[in-house]
């Protein structure tokens, strides 16, 4: 057994969320600016430039990128071979969270219980998801998630016949739905198959995929292209402000699922893509 300690991993996790809400990955900043270069409405080229600049800045001055600093994902895959010392790892995880929150100046967005919605100051309880797996190293996935996006996600149960069509379908009319709200453009996360709930999961971590990548099965991958395609001719474009470009990625992931259902699930980021992965 390798022996890592959860200190460790508390003090990647604060590092990975002050660092991803100051700058994005390269792929994201790299995006906007070619599709500055192509996009076809003025007023669209125009908010990319805005959207660059802003990032710019943020990056420049170590100031988040934006006001809404998220609610803290985390995926954890622990290889079976370690052993986890020192605190307890749930807690190692909400402690870098919290310490990122207050000390690089973050807003804190979470609430105790969703009815009397009592702010908790620290962003904290983070989401996080456990993943068991062979080896003996951790994989640390961490996603600073934006609620104007987040409100926009929805899961359907479709029959198995309404197929790939009703899949294109459902995931095109999400987006077209969300129109400006999510902050476009946006990555659209799709899950399709397993449960409800693991459907909704897929199509959370489609989100952390290198943007535009595409899916290695070949039906999935044109799956993929066709909605990009699909949404980017809805003209909602940059901030809904009209234009070739709303969405920069269709990501989707699938999983084995039950002969009588067809779960799929859109997750959708905004432009303001948080996320930092990290392996001890
Ligand atoms: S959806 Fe994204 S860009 Fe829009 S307000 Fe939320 S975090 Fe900011």
């Amino acid at each position: 057994m390798r022996e890592v300690s959860t200190l460790l991993i508390k003090e990647k996790i604060k590092k990975m969320f002050i660092e991803m809400n100051h700058e994005l990955g390269n792929d994201v900043e790299a995006f906007l600016n070619k599709t500055r270069e192509i996009e076809e409405s003025p007023i669209g080229r125009e908010v990319l430039e805005n959207l660059l600049d802003n990032l710019a800045i943020a990056k420049e001055k170590q100031i988040p990128i934006c006001q809404d600093t998220g609610m803290a994902v985390v995926f954890l895959q622990i290889g079976q071979e370690v052993a986890l010392t020192d605190m307890f790892i749930e807690e190692a995880v909400n402690q870098g969270v919290r310490e990122a929150y207050q000390e690089g100046y973050l807003r804190k967005s979470v609430v105790k219980e969703p009815l009397e919605r009592v702010n908790t100051k620290d962003n904290t309880p983070a989401v996080i998801h456990y993943e068991i797996v062979p080896g003996n190293r951790i994989k640390i996935s961490a996603m600073a998630k934006g609620f104007g996006s987040e409100n926009m996600g929805k899961i359907k149960m479709l029959n198995p016949s309404d197929g790939k069509e009703g899949i294109v379908k459902f995931v095109v009319d999400t987006v077209s739905d969300a129109g400006p709200n999510p902050c476009p453009p946006v990555i659209v996360g799709v899950g399709v198959g397993g449960t409800m709930e693991k459907a909704a999961i897929l199509s959370k971590k489609a989100l952390l995929r290198p943007l535009g990548e595409r899916n290695p099965n070949q039906t999935y991958g044109e799956i993929e292209k066709d909605i990009l395609g699909r949404i980017n001719a809805s003209g909602i474009g940059p901030q809904g402000f009209g234009g070739s470009c709303t969405a920069m990625a269709v990501h989707m992931e699938y999983y084995p699922t039950h002969i009588a259902g067809l779960p799929v699930a859109v997750n959708i980021n905004c432009h303001v893509a948080r996320h930092r992965e990290s392996v001890i």
